[in-house]
């Protein structure tokens, strides 16, 4: 009985530590730099410009797929940890390609709480508000980081009110920067009472502390400078005009607490990440079984819901890894599961971990970390596995909806076994999703990103030796009709009837034009959005 008590209080105590996050940002806003920064400060790499080129080693994961190769790009999400400050710190990468997919979004199922990069010269771009609005949906808190402030960008306070237009989401500067591109001085540091130059002449005087009055406390050359007299308006403008800041609205992503810095010149990341790991979640509770109880993390079972399956794209080594979050209890090698949808036990002997290979000591993996398990087909995208008597099963994971569509088909009409069999595992898996057109039973394929598809053609020739041709469709929005309310007249080229898995009907709409065509033509039918 001791035994096990102890044993309790050191899962406690583990799962505590784990912040498991993951950045999102629109190409090229910077989140390959920042990570590469936390990677430097978490000691894993040594110096940065080494996480993009050279996938190998710890970015292993990205590097099985030949297409990623090709593109020389990152397809698929993979997993970085690291110890700092006494946290243990996952990342979970999402795709910062534009061509991204599914896995991007079911990867921010997985983590607990969201960093979202800004080039802040650009302010909020697209993929950054997709990414964000499932965010949102999750209510898990959501921190962010603004970034090249070593280039002239645009005004803080204009960056800070457009997350509250585009997003909806309040915005409490935690820093406000002095001076910005070649002007740049420094941050006022508001959450930490001090001011941190940039580039110090002394890099011991990094940091000058603040007086009761909000004012420098030190002697400086800062002080003469007008651009600091600037800060001190604005930060009196902010604490006056600006939101006030409210951890519980954090929690539930309600507000986000705004960074500014340069992540290619390491300047703010350090205090960024420090402030972060305060603020941010330990792994909170679940609901399992239709809602009707919650899993703690520190729940003696093990316990965790699979979100992303990665083929291996290499043919001699036809394996696949599931990659697990785990929500509670403790993962030991061989341990034995229960996977939720079948009731089958498993031995999870093939598993892998990731972390730093430098590190000794490596404690198991606990509720908030990533495991990786090499699978044989046995797991599906949103599987639970657990251990215990008693079943537990997460919530499904949400389901996005499609933006693009291509018509599919075998290349050989001979080969239709294995093309009926490939796409039926393939979009089983949760790999792309599948419709039909509604009369002729025609394939057709939707995705999030046009790189879903290629994957998607890829491992039907490496895996299923099936060669596909794909037509595109192209953009198309999907909304579903209630079967009562349909008429298969009412379909036409701009707007394609469809059924999905489930033979439910829904159509294409070639555009906005085209859907509002419909409803003023239809007023009475609802059509639904499924996300
Ligand atoms: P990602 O696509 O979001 O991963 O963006 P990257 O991290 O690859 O950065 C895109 C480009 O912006 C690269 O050329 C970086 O060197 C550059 N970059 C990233 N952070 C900064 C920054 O703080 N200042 C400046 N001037 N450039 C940056």
């Amino acid at each position: 009985m001791e035994i096990s008590l102890k044993t309790i209080t050191n899962l406690e105590q583990a799962v505590a530590k784990r912040r498991t996050f993951a950045i999102i940002s629109h190409p090229d806003a910077g989140k390959t730099t920042i990570t590469e920064q936390l990677l430097l400060l978490g000691g894993i790499i040594r110096s940065a410009g080494t996480v993009k080129g050279k996938k190998s080693g710890h970015y292993a994961t990205s590097d099985w797929m030949a297409i990623e190769k090709q593109r020389g790009i990152s397809v698929t999400s993979s997993v970085m940890q690291f110890d700092y400050h006494g946290k243990r710190v996952n990342i979970l990468d999402t795709p910062g390609h534009e061509d991204f997919s599914e896995d991007t979004y079911r990867t921010l199922m997985a983590v607990d709480a969201a960093v979202m990069v800004i080039d802040s010269a650009k302010g909020i771009e697209p993929q950054t508000k997709k990414l964000f609005k499932v965010v949102k949906q999750r209510g898990i808190p959501i921190f962010t980081f603004m970034n090249k402030l070593d280039r002239d960008g645009r005004e803080p306070l204009d960056l800070i009110a457009e997350l509250e237009e585009l997003l909806n989401i309040e915005g409490y500067a935690m820093n406000w920067p002095i001076g910005m591109g070649k002007g740049l001085k420094g941050l006022y540091d508001r959450a930490q009472h001090r001011i941190e130059l940039y580039r110090p002449s002394d890099a011991s005087k990094r940091f000058l502390p603040l007086n009761d009055q909000g004012q420098l406390a030190v002697d400086s050359d800062l002080t003469q400078d007008s651009i600091y007299q600037q800060t001190l308006d604005d930060v009196d403008l902010l604490s006056e005009a600006g939101n006030s800041f409210d951890l519980a609205k954090v929690q539930k992503g309600d507000q986000t607490p705004v960074f500014f810095g340069s992540a290619l010149t390491n300047f703010g990341v350090e205090t960024f990440l420090e402030s972060f790991l305060k603020m941010a979640p330990a792994p909170g509770e679940h609901p399992i079984n239709d809602d009707s109880a919650e899993l703690a993390p520190n729940d003696d079972r093990f316990a965790g819901f699979v979100f992303k399956i990665q083929a291996n794209m290499n043919p001699n080594h036809r394996d696949r890894i599931a990659f697990v979050r785990i929500c509670s209890g403790e993962f030991d090698k061989g341990m034995d599961v229960t996977l939720a949808r079948t009731k089958k036990q498993l031995r999870l002997n093939n598993a892998t971990e990731f972390m730093s290979d430098e590190r000794e000591n490596v404690e198991n993996a606990v509720a908030g970390d990533i495991v990786g398990l090499y699978d044989t087909g046995n797991f599906q995208i949103g599987d639970s596995i657990y251990t215990g008597k008693d079943p537990i099963q997460f919530a499904p994971l949400p389901q996005f909806t499609p933006e693009l569509f291509v018509r599919v088909n075998a290349k050989n009409v001979m080969k239709q076994k294995s093309f009926h069999k490939g796409m039926q595992q393939l979009v089983q898996e949760g790999a792309i999703q599948l419709y039909k057109t509604y009369t002729t039973d025609d394939y057709i394929l939707g995705a999030v990103g046009q790189l879903q598809f290629e994957v998607f053609q890829f491992r039907m020739k490496n895996e299923y030796n099936s060669e596909v041709v794909m037509t595109p469709i192209g953009s198309r929005i999907a909304r579903w009709i209630k079967p009562a309310q349909l008429d298969e007249k009412m379909s036409s080229s701009r707007n394609l009837l469809v059924k999905d898995l489930k033979g439910e009907p829904l159509f294409l709409f070639e555009n906005k034009f085209a859907e509002r065509w419909f409803q003023d033509k239809y007023p009475d039918v609802t059509l639904t959005a499924k996300l």
